[in-house]
């Protein structure tokens, strides 16, 4: 039987990129967005759709939903994955990178959720994944705005769970704690980016992408009636 169509943002790197390999492994087709499309189609899925879209663009967003539901059918799920973390102290950012955090982090999943939101409810079937972090469960020195957009993904997951779990919507939430990706390369504040590579190292090893991507299958996999509403996951030696 043809597997549902799975959407996944942010999938040309870190998270995004295991859990594509992952759902397409397990046949699934998929719509693949992130603004190095090139990224994208270097992965070389088969039955996957890949289009270059900044999830703050909720038009663009939708336009190529509807071209990969034209192909496969309703997505099934949406990953709201992509994100940056730009770390500093509130004092000394530039507020541009906070903007910049909020806008990819907090309304780039709303622009997803909202994507998927109006088909899942009429079906009364769908399954709404958002990434949120560790971060948005307790704060960090030189967190303070991501902490605060991740704060707000788990906030708007466990509200709109509550809002469409009548309908048969599931609505989870994946918290993890450090994962070696290129998320902390994008720090433009030096003593910080090197500060957390610091305490990267002393602690040991930090979760794999693949390892969160396992998390995310398994929540997903998970049967209908059963939501798994959170998971946090961090390496042993993470406090
Ligand atoms: P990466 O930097 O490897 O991946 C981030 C992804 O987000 C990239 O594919 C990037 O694609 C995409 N992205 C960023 N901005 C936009 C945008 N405006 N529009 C579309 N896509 C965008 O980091 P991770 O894999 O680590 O991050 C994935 C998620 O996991 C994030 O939400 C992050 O906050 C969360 N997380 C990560 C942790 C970690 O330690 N790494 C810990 C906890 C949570 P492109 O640049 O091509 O657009």
């Amino acid at each position: 039987m043809q597997k549902p169509l799975i959407v996944i943002t942010g999938a040309s790197s870190g998270i995004g990129e295991a859990t594509a390999r992952q759902f397409s492994a397990l046949g699934y087709p998929l719509l693949l967005l992130a603004r190095r499309v090139e990224r994208l189609h270097a992965l070389g899925l088969p039955q996957t759709i890949c289009r270059q879209v900044d999830v703050t663009d909720a038009a663009s967003m939708r336009a190529a939903l509807a071209e990969a539901e034209a192909e496969f059918g309703p997505a099934d799920a949406i990953i709201n994955n992509a994100g940056v973390m730009l770390l500093s102290e509130v004092a000394k950012q530039d507020a541009a990178e906070w903007q910049s955090m909020l806008d990819v982090n907090v309304h780039g999943v709303l622009n997803g959720i909202h994507a998927v939101l109006g088909g899942m409810l009429a079906r009364r079937h769908g399954t709404i994944i958002n990434v949120s972090s560790i971060a948005g469960r307790k704060t960090f020195p030189n967190h303070a705005v991501y902490c605060g957009t991740k704060f707000a993904v788990h906030a708007i997951s466990e509200n709109l769970r509550e809002e469409v779990s009548g309908h048969d919507v599931r609505v989870i939430t994946i918290a993890p704690g450090a994962v070696e990706t290129e998320l902390l390369s994008h720090t433009t504040d030096e003593a910080v980016r090197s500060g957390y590579e610091e305490w990267k190292r002393n602690m040991g090893p930090v979760l794999r992408a693949e390892e969160v991507a396992d998390a995310i299958r398994y929540a997903y996999q998970a049967p209908q009636h059963v939501c798994i509403r959170e998971i946090v996951l961090a390496a042993t030696r993470q406090p």
